[in-house]
């Protein structure tokens, strides 16, 4: 197949020790602006995580250049095609951690970790009734997309996993368990925490979900819904098979894969919602957010304050006008 598609997203990262991140961080900055380069690229001490945007040749060089340093040699790149750029500007930032679990005890990737399953050994794998599969990710990214029959633990951060576990290892005692989650990044701590924490039958989907979606022999098979992404593309596509939507409006719950952030901009929540619910709810999660004096719709459609209120009539929520204009 010839690919007509100009661009090409980058997913990558590496637990390799980085001594100095500031000073990576900002030659690495000039490195990518100089290519062309746009995105997202986090580094620390323990290595480096990352997703760029940029043309077929761009990428290419970005990618030559960066296995030519012996710290990146071996780092997988999973490149995905695209009609433009998934960021508006590029950013490349020093951080404490490459995904934020404070724990206590750090854990490195490169001593303790879940075992490595490919996409058909992880497909195997899930269908065993013995296995439990734990979704690493949080739950707005849960909602839009995951495997089928996937436990989602309940929490808004990553940093928050490893208390739900030890709330809830009953589920886990004595099961396997698989963890998976969009690049594999988050999932080579957190199966290695649930090894330091005493689980014994641990593995994980090499790769992450976006690898599990481009294999060849699996082709994202059991897979429901998108899958979420830190970039302006929002979601991407994973089973090849079948498309089964499991996101649900925020304000219906009808079946819907669109996701928008609170018109509010103090709030900025992520919700699923179609594009008549976003017009007719002013894209505000709650009643406070939709007279928001600074809510984003209100302000990108202009609407009057009588418009406002016609719509906030509609929903019976008359007696919230806005009262600074
Ligand atoms: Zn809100």
């Amino acid at each position: 197949m010839i690919n007509t598609r100009l661009y090409r997203v980058l997913l990558y990262y590496m637990y390799v020790p980085i001594h100095n991140p500031e000073e990576f961080a900002a030659q690495h900055l000039k490195f990518c602006e100089d290519l062309g380069l746009k995105g997202r690229i986090l580094v620390a001490k323990e290595g480096i995580n990352g997703t760029v945007s940029g043309t077929y040749e761009q990428t290419e060089q970005y990618m030559k250049e960066m296995k030519e340093d012996a710290r990146f040699a071996n780092m997988i790149f999973k490149i995905d095609e695209s009609d433009c750029h998934a960021f508006k500007k590029m950013h490349v930032r020093a951080r404490e951690e490459l995904v934020t679990l404070r724990l206590n005890e750090d854990i490195n990737p490169n001593e303790t970790t879940g075992k490595y399953l490919s996409p058909s050994e992880f497909y195997e794998a899930m269908q065993d009734s013995e296995t439990l599969v734990i979704d690493a990710r949080n739950d707005y990214e849960y909602e839009i997309g995951h495997f089928r029959g996937a436990i989602k633990p309940n929490i808004k951060n990553f940093r928050e996993l490893p208390e739900w576990i030890q709330n809830n290892r009953e589920l886990f005692d004595g099961k396997k368990i698989l963890t998976y989650c969009t690049g594999g990044i988050r999932c080579e701590k957190f199966s290695g925490w649930l090894l330091k924490e005493g689980f014994e039958d641990v593995a994980q989907l090499h790769g992450g979900i976006v690898t599990y979606g481009k294999d060849p022999e699996v082709q994202g098979k059991l897979w429901d819904g998108q899958c979420y992404v830190f970039d302006e593309r929002i979601s991407v596509p994973v089973n090849q098979h079948e498309h089964v939507i499991v996101g649900k409006d925020y304000f219906t719950g009808e079946p819907c894969e669109r996701y928008v952030n609170c018109g509010n901009p103090e709030c900025n929540k992520k919700i699923i919602s179609s594009e008549e619910n976003e017009h007719k709810y002013l894209r505000g999660c709650s009643h406070e957010c939709r007279v928001h004096p600074r809510n984003r719709y209100v302000l990108e459609h202009a609407l009057t304050n009588e418009q406002v209120k016609k719509r906030l009539s509609n929903l019976g929520e008359i007696n919230g006008l806005r009262t600074n204009q």
